[in-house]
C-alpha cells in the first residue's frame, strides 16, 4: 500500500479502481522497409481498427452526450475514409518503402499545415481533425492505448498530470467517483469543477501519475488531500464509513433547500451559486442557490471547434435567466486565458498566462467576439434579472471602455427594435489588487463588486494558482487579504453600492464568519457549498462577528486568524 498527499479538492470520499488518463508515447523511428504490401496491410489493418473504435465512441456519445458533441467524431469518420489523405500515403509507402507510421506521419502534417495555413476556419478545423485522427492511427500501428475518458463504462477514479476544464466537463458523473491529478492547486479550475460536480478530489499530489497503475484500487480522500494506493480491507471499511456519515450530514443540511439565510442575530445575507452552464441550474435549485452570483460563461465556449453563435448564446443566457425565475443572474462576460483556453483561438504562446492576455484585455482587442456575447446578453435581458460583470478589471479605463461598448451595442439593438431591459446593473470582478486598492474610485461608476479572491490571492501573493510548490501561499484569511476585502466592501457601502464575492473563499468555512463580519452582502460558492454555508450562518451573531473582524484585522499570521475564528464559533 502506498499514500500519496495532496491538496483537498473537493469534499467527499471516492472508492474504485484507478484510471489512467496519461498519454501514452507516440514516438517511433522512420524506417526502410522490404515489403512493401505487408506495410500497407499494417496501415490498412489500424485503420479499420481506427474506424470501428470511432464508430463505438460516436454512438455512446449520442447516448451519453447528445447528437452535437457526437458530430465531432462524425468528422473523424470522414476523415478516415478520404481517399485524398490514405492514398498518399500508402503510395509514400510504395514508392519510398518507409514503414507505415513514417508516412502516415509525415502525409498528414503536410495536410495540417495546408489547412491551418488558410484563412478559412472551417478548414482550420479540418486541420484539427485529421491531427486528431492520425494519433488514433498511430496509436494502433505502435500498439499503444489510447486513453479516452468518455469511454469509461465502470466506476472509476481518474488519475492524470492534469485535467483541463473540458476534460472535467466531460466526466460522466455515472462511472466516474472522483479524480486525483499531479499538478494543481484548490483554485485551478478542474478543482472548482469537481466541487460544482460533486466529484471528490484531490489534486497536486505531484506523482500520482507515477505511483499509480490501471486497475489499482484507490480512495480518494477529498476532505484531507490524502490518497490510498491499495488500502488495506480495515482502510477502505473505515472511508466507506466516513462516506456514510458524510451522507448523513448532507440529508441534515438538505432540510434547509427552502430556508432564507439569516444569522442567529436576525441578519440576512444571500447565498448564490456559482455555474458554468445552464445545466448546473439543477443544482442551484436542489441546493437552496437564492440567485446565480457567477455565470463563467467561457463554458459554452469551451469543449467546442468554432465560437458559439450569438443566437447560440443567447439561448442560453435566456434558459439561465429563466430558469432562475426573476431571481439575479450575474453573467461575466469571456474571461479565457489563464488555465482557460479555446482550441480554435490561436493567441501567443505566454510565458506568464496568468498575467498575459486574458479576459477583458482579450475581449477589448478582438472586439467582434465581445460585442456577439454583448448582444446576446442584451437581447436575453428581459427575460429575467440580468446583472452583467467584467472580469480581470485593473483600470478605470478598461472599466470604462468595456461599458462603451456595452451601451454602443445597446443602442444599435434599440434602433433595431429589439427589447432590452433597462434595468441591467453592471458591476466588476474585483480580483487585481489594483482594483482592490482603488475600490473607492471604481464604487462611483460600477452598479456591483463580486470579489474574485481565486485570482486575488494569487496576484496579491505573487504565486500561481495552479502551482502546488506555492500552494501554502493560498492564504485567504491573511490579514493581508482580509484587508483588501474589508477595503472592497467599505468603499460599496460608501456609495450604497453592493459587495459580492464569488471565488472560492466565500464557500470557506473558517472564510464565512470573517465575512459575515466585514459586511460582505451575497456570497456566491459551489451550488453544494451552499446548504452547509446556510446552517453554519444560521449559528452565527454578526455583531460578534464584526467584533472577530476587527480584532483579525490587526493579527499578523494566518495561523492567529484561523485560531481566533475557531475560539469565536466553538
Ligand atoms: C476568481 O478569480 O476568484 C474567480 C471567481 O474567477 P475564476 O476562478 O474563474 O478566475
Ligand atoms: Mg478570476
Amino acid at each position: 500500500m502506498t499514500f500519496l498527499k495532496g491538496i483537498a479538492a473537493s469534499n467527499g470520499i471516492a472508492i474504485a479502481k484507478a484510471y489512467r488518463l496519461v498519454e501514452p508515447d507516440f514516438s517511433f523511428e522512420k524506417k526502410t522497409i522490404e515489403d512493401p504490401a505487408v506495410e500497407v496491410g499494417r496501415f490498412r489493418k489500424a485503420m479499420e481498427t481506427s474506424k470501428s473504435e470511432l464508430e463505438a465512441i460516436r454512438d455512446r456519445a449520442k447516448v451519453d452526450l447528445g447528437a452535437d458533441k457526437a458530430a465531432i467524431f462524425e468528422a473523424h469518420l470522414l476523415v478516415l475514409s478520404d481517399p485524398e489523405l490514405n492514398s498518399p500515403i500508402e503510395d509514400k509507402i510504395t514508392t519510398e518503402k518507409v514503414n507505415a507510421e513514417s508516412a502516415l506521419k509525415e502525409t498528414a502534417d503536410m495536410f495540417v499545415v495546408m489547412f491551418e495555413q488558410m484563412d478559412n476556419e472551417y478548414m482550420k478545423e479540418r486541420a484539427a481533425d485529421i491531427r486528431d485522427v492520425t494519433k488514433r492511427v498511430l496509436a494502433h500501428l505502435l500498439g499503444v492505448h489510447m486513453v479516452n475518458p468518455s469511454m469509461i463504462a465502470e466506476e472509476a477514479i481518474i488519475v492524470a498530470e492534469d485535467l483541463t476544464p473540458s476534460d472535467t466537463a466531460q466526466l460522466n458523473r455515472q462511472y466516474v467517483k472522483g479524480f486525483t491529478t499531479n499538478i494543481g492547486g484548490r483554485t485551478s479550475h478542474s478543482a472548482i469543477m469537481a466541487r460544482s460536480m460533486e466529484i471528490p478530489a484531490v489534486v497536486g499530489t505531484k506523482s500520482a501519475t507515477e505511483e499509480i497503475n490501471n486497475g489499482d484500487f484507490i480512495v480518494v480522500d477529498g476532505f484531507s488531500g490524502e490518497v490510498h494506493i491499495n488500502p488495506t480491507p480495515e482502510l477502505v471499511e473505515k472511508y466507506r464509513s466516513i462516506q456514510k456519515e458524510y451522507e448523513n450530514q448532507k440529508a441534515e443540511w438538505a432540510k434547509l433547500v427552502n430556508e432564507k439565510t439569516i444569522s442567529a442575530d436576525g441578519h440576512y445575507v444571500e447565498l448564490a451559486a456559482n455555474i458554468g452552464t445552464p445545466k448546473d441550474l439543477k443544482g442551484v435549485k436542489e441546493n437552496g442557490g437564492e440567485a446565480v452570483g457567477l455565470y463563467r460563461t467561457e463554458f459554452l465556449y469551451m469543449d467546442r471547434d468554432q465560437f458559439p453563435t450569438e443566437n447560440e448564446q443567447f439561448d442560453a443566457y435566456k434558459a439561465v435567466l429563466e430558469g432562475m425565475d426573476g431571481k439575479s443572474v450575474v453573467v461575466r462576460t469571456l474571461d479565457i486565458g489563464g488555465d482557460k483556453k479555446l482550441p480554435y483561438l490561436t493567441l501567443p504562446e505566454e510565458l506568464n498566462p496568468f498575467l498575459g492576455f486574458r479576459a477583458i484585455r482579450l475581449c477589448l482587442e478582438e472586439q467582434d467576439m465581445f460585442r456577439t456575447q454583448l448582444r446576446a446578453l442584451l437581447r436575453a435581458s428581459t427575460y429575467g434579472n440580468l446583472k452583467i460583470m467584467f472580469p480581470m478589471i485593473a483600470t478605470l479605463d478598461e472599466f470604462r471602455a468595456a461599458k462603451a461598448i456595452l451601451e454602443e451595442e445597446k443602442q444599435k439593438l434599440i434602433s433595431e427594435g429589439q427589447k432590452v431591459s433597462d434595468k441591467i446593473e453592471l458591476g466588476i470582478m474585483v480580483e487585481i489588487p489594483s482594483t482592490a486598492i482603488l475600490a473607492d474610485q471604481f464604487a462611483k461608476e460600477v452598479d456591483f463588486f463580486s470579489i474574485g479572491t481565486n485570482d486575488l490571492i494569487q496576484y496579491t501573493m505573487a504565486a500561481d494558482r495552479m502551482n502546488q510548490s506555492v500552494s501554502y501561499l493560498y492564504q485567504p484569511y491573511s490579514p493581508s487579504i482580509l484587508r483588501l476585502v474589508k477595503m472592497v466592501i467599505d468603499a460599496a457601502h460608501a456609495e450604497g453600492k453592493w459587495t459580492g464575492m464569488c471565488g472560492e473563499m466565500a464557500g470557506d468555512e473558517t472564510a464565512i464568519p470573517l465575512l459575515l463580519g466585514l459586511g460582505l452582502d451575497e456570497f456566491s460558492m459551489s451550488a453544494t457549498s451552499i446548504l452547509k454555508a446556510r446552517a453554519q450562518i444560521k449559528n452565527l451573531k454578526k455583531a460578534d462577528m464584526e467584533k472577530l473582524a476587527t480584532e483579525v484585522l490587526q493579527m499578523q499570521t494566518t495561523e492567529q486568524v484561523i485560531e481566533a475564528v475557531k475560539a469565536a464559533t466553538k
